[in-house]
């Protein structure tokens, strides 16, 4: 498959990744129907957030459908259309609870 990937301040380019793969039971694989970049992107583009590493695949609001759920997935389904937020969260942790998602300590 495309990835849009960072190679470094100004540097991006369209590039052959490996397809993913599910890692761990709440995890979901999505077929992308359409992806966006935003204005985080502008600041790592000109290198103002080192905690992007070289090699990250950009594109991180997407719409699509689901092709394959983990074993832990419990309220989507293969086939489902979805809306993937630029923050994930597990809805478990007591960031989640307290509805800090961005602080989750499974996504973030
Ligand atoms: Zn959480």
């Amino acid at each position: 498959m495309k990835g849009l990937v960072y190679g470094g301040p100004g540097k991006i380019e369209l590039k052959d990744i490996p397809k993913p793969v599910i890692e761990k039971p709440t995890d979901a694989r999505v077929k992308i129907i359409k992806t966006t970049i935003c204005g985080t992107y502008l600041g790592i583009l000109h290198g103002k957030t080192p905690s992007c590493k070289h090699g990250t695949t950009m594109g991180h609001k997407v719409v699509g459908v689901i092709e394959e759920v983990g074993k832990g997935v419990r309220n989507f389904n293969k086939g489902d259309h979805v809306i993937i937020s630029c923050i994930t969260s597990d809805g478990t942790c007591e960031y989640c609870k307290k509805q800090m998602y961005s602080h989750c300590e499974d996504g973030g």
